[in-house]
């Protein structure tokens, strides 16, 4: 069945310059990219994606982990991989969350870490399952900024609305 899944290159994995060897090993599962950016994250944005983690005595740094302030790099790259069961593969290539337990082999297993004050630095984020998929894709990524239709859209006028355009 095809699945779509988010893909968060965090803020340790961009100070180690990983993304490269990242996206090498997420290309062992054949998937296809259909959406990719850099997002320098919004407190709101931090707190919602993380909004299942609200009562963790960690989550204070969770929110600063996924804004970049613990490693002074106050982005992530944010891609929607897409096709055969992409959640689970993907989940398996990137390993447990707990990078010290991740199997050796897996992205977090080779380059994540635990933290002095415990924080698991476990380089990516992957959603768990669909409709966590759904809840983060929507949530990071606008229909436009997607190059196939993953969920139903609607069209609106929006007259009063301002954006940015090139000068
Ligand atoms: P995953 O990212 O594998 O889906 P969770 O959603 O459970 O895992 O956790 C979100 C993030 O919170 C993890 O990726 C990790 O950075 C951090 N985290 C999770 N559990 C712990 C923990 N017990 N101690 C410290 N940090 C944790």
């Amino acid at each position: 069945m095809n699945q779509q899944t988010l893909i968060l290159i965090k803020p340790d994995g961009l100070k180690k310059s990983l993304t490269g060897n990242i996206l090498t090993r997420l290309s062992e599962t054949k998937l296809e990219i259909v959406a990719a950016k850099m997002v320098r994250v919004p407190r709101e944005l931090a707190v919602e994606h993380y909004k299942h983690m609200k009562d963790k005595p960690f989550f204070e740094e969770l929110v600063q982990y996924i804004q970049g302030t613990l490693h002074d790099r106050k982005k992530v790259m944010a891609m929607v991989y897409w096709g055969e069961d992409a959640i689970t593969k993907v989940r398996q290539i990137a390993g447990s969350t707990n990078p010290e337990e991740a199997d050796p082999t897996t992205i977090r297993g080779s380059y994540g870490r635990i933290t002095t004050k415990g924080l698991y630095e476990n380089v990516l984020h992957t959603s768990s399952n669909e409709s966590e998929a759904e809840r983060e894709i929507k949530l990071w990524f606008q229909p436009d900024d997607i190059i196939v239709d993953l969920y139903p859209t609607k069209v609106v006028t929006m007259e009063k609305a301002k954006r940015k355009i090139w000068a």
